[in-house]
């Protein structure tokens, strides 16, 4: 991911480093050029435009161009607004104990493995997750939920296939988590191809009984702006605390993971990077701007 981004970058910066004195017509090349590859990487229109002119007014200050190094200040700048758009600061899960977590999605985004690589990173960060098979549309669903339980060693609650109303589910699930030695339990629900209105319903009746202190939106960067207007959705029906952005080792060109927090408001919290369990990562904008720098 962000490779032919990192490449436009690269160019760019090794250019204006190159030049002996920058001058104002020189920044506005390059950020022209940059807002030309923000473009190409999928990034919201409004989202590139807006980072841009912070860019701009912050590069164009007198100080950078009177500094020695006018080039190097540029791109810590550059730097800077990127982990700025990323979001800042980290943000963690904000959980009571015993917490409740509730992610949602849409079906192939990775819901279910992602479940598990959070019941497993919950697991060694000393936690006693729980998980709750919440799908009761596709079979095939639950099934998966118990195998990924299986391989991280967590128990998971499983409903019959015949039952249809999901909160009758989810509170015969609590009961079965009071049976249990977890303190954080983690809801696998029901996806679709699209945001349709059963879906949004279920999810709102879901979501206003169990009252999760995190109700994660779990989307594929590959997607792109796809996954952005999806995070839009699904947090004006039911309120989404953060976002897990999942298949960040594709080939995606990064326009999810650069305009999702712009757009929504909600930090991306944690990232996939493959499909094994323990490739779920918490998402740090600062190393995410190293990265897409170099
Ligand atoms: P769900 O329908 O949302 O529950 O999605 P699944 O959990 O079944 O995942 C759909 C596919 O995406 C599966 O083949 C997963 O192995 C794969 N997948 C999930 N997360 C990642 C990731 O971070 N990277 C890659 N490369 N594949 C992933």
């Amino acid at each position: 991911m962000f490779s032919s981004l990192s490449d436009s970058l690269d160019k760019t910066f090794r250019n204006l480093r190159g030049v002996g004195k920058i001058s104002e017509k020189n920044i506005t090349d390059a950020l022209r050029e940059i807002r030309l590859a923000l473009l190409e990487a999928d990034v919201e229109f409004t989202v590139a435009k807006t980072f841009i002119a912070h860019v701009k007014e912050k590069a164009m200050g007198a100080d950078v161009l009177k500094s020695i190094k006018p080039g190097e200040q540029i791109v810590k700048i550059f730097h800077d607004e990127l982990a700025e758009l990323l979001g800042g600061d980290q943000v963690p899960l904000n959980l009571d104990s015993p917490g409740r977590i509730l992610l949602c999605g849409l079906n192939g985004a990775g819901k279910t493995t992602t479940a598990g690589k959070l019941a497993n990173r919950l697991k060694r960060e000393g936690r006693k997750p729980l998980l709750i098979a919440c799908d009761l549309y596709r079979p095939a669903a639950i099934d998966q939920l118990a195998t990924v339980a299986g391989q991280v060693g967590v128990p998971v609650y499983t409903p019959d296939a015949s039952e249809s109303d999901v909160v009758k589910v989810a509170k015969e699930a609590l009961a079965w988590a009071d049976s249990q030695d977890g303190d954080v339990v983690i809801f696998d629900t029901a996806g679709r191809q699209e945001i349709d209105e059963r879906l949004v319903e279920e999810l709102k009746q879901l979501h206003a009984f169990l009252k999760p202190q995190e109700t994660l939106l779990v989307a594929d960067a590959a997607t792109g702006q796809g996954a952005v207007s999806v995070a839009r959705h699904f947090d004006e029906a039911v309120g989404i605390d953060g976002i897990i952005l999942t298949k960040l080792d594709g080939d995606a060109r990064g326009g999810a993971a650069l305009s999702m927090r712009a757009v929504t408001g909600k930090p991306i919290k944690y990232a996939g990077e493959g499909e094994k369990l323990d490739q779920l990562f918490e998402f740090h904008p600062d190393r995410m701007a190293d990265r897409i720098l170099g």
